[in-house]
């Protein structure tokens, strides 16, 4: 074996400005090179990573609360994802799935059907980037219920291809003359305690009430192949459903022949201290979509499903050239030990009792801090215009992130009216790189304010 580069040391250094003059230059060909629709949210040119920490170009190393968006949940280049790809890539690199396949594909499958939620028989299938295992998702639901409808959430975000673009719901900048969209998708209230009209307690009751009362006079359930859902809401800021609504949404739906499908792509593989959020209510969707964190960084995703569900469809009716890349597969099966040997679900509960204290403490200091929410290691900071006043801060929002990034620690902002402060970190991220992060967020209100 060849040996690798020095090991990362897990610390925040700044060396140059942030970005530095190496990742400036970069970006001037990045502008010259790349489509001007292909944004960066802090463009620092990153070189190496491992753990909690982004090494750039310039030599500065940055505290990772982003994951990659909820990617590399394992942490970056983690040990037996390097290993696993690196043996896989020297046996072969490609056959496709539907020509000649390979173990590695059923071993994934085969995890993805036992760590899912119920007990029931299951079967799989894999795709490359989370929007497609949606779009498979929806094919599987029409096909198993002979309908067409699918109902999708105020907030929602489910990708970005023609389909998924009509089941996401925020305009800008995912469908901004991006039209015509898909038809038969119908959108429905979320139950967003924080913005609920009527105050965070009736929540979950009226939202329910809304839901079913639309479904039923929009839509009428004998049309309705599928609700999708998200169990905690990612791009729509962190969201986290009033209790007991997620529940109640799947019951409904069993009870019409309705398919539940939960969209666990930024939720699932540990992320909110349980494999799969839906766990946390003891809710079993009929068909569960999962990316971002499955394979520590490589392209994959799955679609998973109750066997009478999934086996609906025809042969050959589900696939692509990728789907299921043997390279990707080796790096979710790394991937998936780590979590299991390292107890990751454990980890991320411990980074959610690190971090809401802090953050609360925050929130009584600032009142344009209104909500601290989320779960596990999926937590955010909604910011309005002050007490009483829940117009979104979108303004503070953006001044907040520009100077974490400014002082080396890489935040992701999220939300509908873009005034969600969101942290995401890697689950094998030291306790010392958390608060050391957590010191530069107090920071940024501190000068933002
Ligand atoms: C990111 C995301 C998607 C889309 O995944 P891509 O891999 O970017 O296509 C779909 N649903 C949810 C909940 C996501 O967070």
């Amino acid at each position: 074996m060849t040996e690798g580069p020095a090991p990362i040391e897990q610390q925040r250094v700044l060396k140059t400005a942030i970005p530095g003059p190496r990742s400036n230059e970069l970006h001037q060909r990045k502008l010259s090179a790349v489509s001007a629709g292909v944004s960066t949210g802090l463009p620092v040119y990153v070189e190496r990573a491992a753990g909690g920490i982004l090494v750039d170009v310039d030599g500065n190393q940055l505290i990772d609360f982003g994951s990659g968006i909820a990617v590399t949940t394992v942490g970056n280049s983690a040990p037996r994802v390097v290993e696993q790809v690196r043996a896989q890539v020297a046996d072969f690199t490609h056959s496709c799935f539907m020509v000649t396949p390979y173990e590695e594909y059923l071993a994934v499958c085969e995890a993805l059907n036992e760590l899912t939620p119920g007990t029931g028989q299951k079967r799989s299938a894999l795709f490359n980037s989370g929007a497609e295992a949606v779009e498979n998702a929806v094919k599987v639901a029409r096909t198993f219920t002979g309908r067409q409808a699918v109902v999708a959430f105020d907030h929602a975000y489910h990708g970005r291809t023609n389909l998924t673009m009509a089941l996401t719901a925020k305009n800008m900048p995912y469908k901004h003359r991006f039209g015509p969209f898909a038809n038969e998708i119908y959108r429905v209230p979320m139950a967003y305690p924080f913005r609920w009209p009527t105050g965070p307690s009736r929540c979950a009751d009226e939202a329910f009430e809304q839901f079913v009362s639309q479904v039923h006079a929009q839509v009428g359930e004998d049309n309705t192949a599928a609700v999708l859902l998200e169990p905690i809401q990612g791009e729509g800021g962190f969201i986290v459903p009033a209790p007991g609504f997620v529940r109640r949404v799947a019951d409904w739906c069993a009870e019409h022949g309705i398919l539940f499908i939960a969209d666990e792509i930024q939720t699932g593989f540990c992320r909110t201290g349980d494999w799969f959020a839906c766990e946390f209510e003891d809710v079993v969707p009929d068909l569960v979509t999962t990316a971002k964190g499955i394979a520590g960084g490589l392209p994959l995703s799955g679609l998973t499903g109750r066997a009478e569900v999934m086996d609906s469809v025809h042969g050959g009716g589900l696939g692509g050239t990728y789907g299921g890349n043997p390279v990707a597969c080796a790096a979710a099966l790394g991937s998936i030990e780590t979590m299991r040997a390292e107890n990751l679900n454990a980890r991320a509960k411990q980074i959610e009792a690190l971090f809401v204290p802090r953050l609360q403490q925050l929130a009584a200091k600032y009142e344009q801090i209104g909500d601290v929410r989320g779960r596990g290691a999926m937590l955010a900071v909604e910011l309005i215009a002050g007490a009483g006043d829940l117009t979104p801060n979108s303004a503070l929002t953006g001044k907040v992130n520009a100077y974490c990034h400014s002082q080396g620690l890489v935040t992701l902002t999220a939300g509908t009216y873009g005034n969600v402060l969101r942290f995401l970190p890697p689950l094998a991220i030291s306790d010392e790189l958390l608060s050391e992060g957590l010191d530069i967020v107090e920071h940024a209100f501190a000068a933002a304010l």
